[in-house]
């Protein structure tokens, strides 16, 4: 996962600042680290730090940073290890100083072999992650091999594979692309002459940003003081106009990562999340007292099954907004202990009732669990599980932190086998078919953590 975000001004108005908000606003995106490298026509400074955003720069590091564009980054590891050296935005020095900055988001699917012959060709990393060499491949293509930053961008989509939505900053440029299939999303829009860049549409609104758009798959787009330039993908690839690269954007965005008010894939989150809820009721020819959410990406989805059943809603399970998601910890100490931390069930609320509890997915397992014990441990009569989403049996390429298979606990064990782990009186997984149903477009999607059908490939 991780959040971007790009902000070029054009009146005036502070874009490290913009950024910060933007960063602010998709926190849930990534919670491990953050940064902002801005351009003042000169070169491109940059603060990055450890934790979340709203601790990460104070009135003084805006000050520092204040120019004509800002790019951002909020970190969730999945290539690199949790240190600052793996944080995002990175800034490339060259002989004539600092003056490039790129942040992106997603996983490089053939990172080794494009690495590998950029360092043949003399090229240093100062990290393993997947922004730098994106970066890296630009600045050597465009520096000593002559090509013009878009033509380098082009060749970029040519030659690296996998997911990435990028925000990449000159001295005077902010250039904008996404990947052809389209993985992780990307937004554009307008604040007053200004343009804004945001991984997701929640955060354009905190900017009151007009006309936001998705960034098409594919697409670049180039903005300075005085123009605007979308280069399609189709235009670029010379592709004939019905033959349009396949998408294969993430259905787990619509599931679980991206905030329920945000816009992505033409889709609304709340909206598909309800639409799933309706489709795990239509499993169940029981009743229950009450339909109670894991918090908070599992809220709609309870509430499109509350609805479906005519069965109350209610929220049980409290939730403290000052842990981080347990899914994107990196460790599994610090979730085990998030698990604890983080929920808390009402108080005489659950006593002799008969609940149907809805989460999102099921990862590893243990979250879940320790949830569904909680809640019979609040008195609750008869505990049904039901997910909205079908078993994730296959490690994500793409940039989600689910790198070894052995740890997912639904390609370990059977459904029924798990429904016992988890001691939950009945459990149900929804159906693929059924989620495709949620969504307009169901081809547009990736569905290869359920189905293992992987667009692009892991290099070997
Ligand atoms: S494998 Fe799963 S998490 Fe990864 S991009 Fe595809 S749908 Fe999303």
């Amino acid at each position: 996962m991780c959040g971007i975000a790009g902000y070029f001004s054009r009146k005036g108005s502070h874009p490290a600042m913009q950024v910060m908000l933007t960063l602010y606003a998709q926190q849930h995106r990534g919670q491990e680290s953050c940064g902002i490298a801005a351009t003042n026509g000169t070169n491109i400074n940059a603060h990055k730090s450890m934790g979340y955003v709203k601790e990460a720069f104070s009135a003084e590091t805006l000050e520092m940073l204040n120019g004509t564009a800002a790019i951002g980054h909020a970190r969730y590891p999945t290539r690199g290890t949790s240190v600052l050296g793996n944080t995002q935005p990175y800034v490339i020095e060259t002989l004539s100083g600092p003056i490039y900055a790129i942040a992106s988001n997603g996983d490089i699917v053939n990172y080794n072999e494009v690495a590998n012959e950029l360092r043949i060709k003399g090229v240093h990393f100062s990290s393993n992650n997947d922004g730098e060499l994106l970066g890296r491949f630009i600045v050597y293509h465009h520096e000593r091999e002559g090509m013009g930053i878009t033509d380098a961008i082009k060749l970029l989509m040519k030659r690296i594979k996998g997911a990435y939505s990028a925000v990449f900053l000159t001295r005077e440029a902010l250039y904008i692309f996404r990947d052809p299939q389209g993985f992780r999303p990307m937004m554009i829009g307008a604040v007053n002459d200004d343009i804004a860049v945001a991984s997701e549409s929640c955060a354009m609104d905190i900017l009151r940003a007009v006309n936001s758009r998705e960034v098409k798959p594919g697409e670049i787009i180039i903005i300075t003081q005085k123009t605007e330039l979308s280069i399609p993908f189709s235009e670029q690839q010379l592709l004939a106009p019905k033959n349009p690269p396949s998408r294969h954007h993430c259905v787990f965005e619509l599931i679980y990562f991206a905030r329920p008010d945000s816009y992505q894939f033409n889709e609304y989150i709340y909206d598909v999340r309800h639409k799933i809820g309706a489709q795990l009721a239509t499993y169940d020819d029981f009743d229950a007292d009450v339909v109670v959410p894991v918090p908070d990406s599992a809220n709609f989805i309870a509430m499109g099954y509350a609805a479906a059943k005519g069965i109350p809603f209610n929220m049980g399970l409290i939730r403290n907004h000052y842990v981080g998601r347990t899914f994107i910890r990196p460790d599994q100490y610090s979730r085990d202990e998030s698990v604890r931390q983080k929920f808390n069930p009402l108080r005489d609320f659950f006593t002799d009732k008969k609940i149907v509890l809805v989460d999102d997915s099921i990862v590893r397992g243990t979250t879940i669990r320790k949830l569904v014990r909680m809640v019979k441990g609040a008195g609750a009569k008869e505990v049904h599980l039901r997910i909205g989403s079908p078993p994730v049996k296959n490690s994500c390429y793409y940039g989600i932190d689910t790198p070894n298979r052995d740890e997912l606990i639904a390609n370990n064990m059977t459904v029924e086998e798990i429904g016992e782990y988890i001691c939950a009186d009945s459990f149900k997984y929804l159906k693929i078919e059924d989620l495709q149903k949620c969504v307009k477009t169901a081809g547009n999607f990736c569905y290869a953590c359920f189905n293992g059908e992987y667009p692009i490939p892991k290099e070997s």
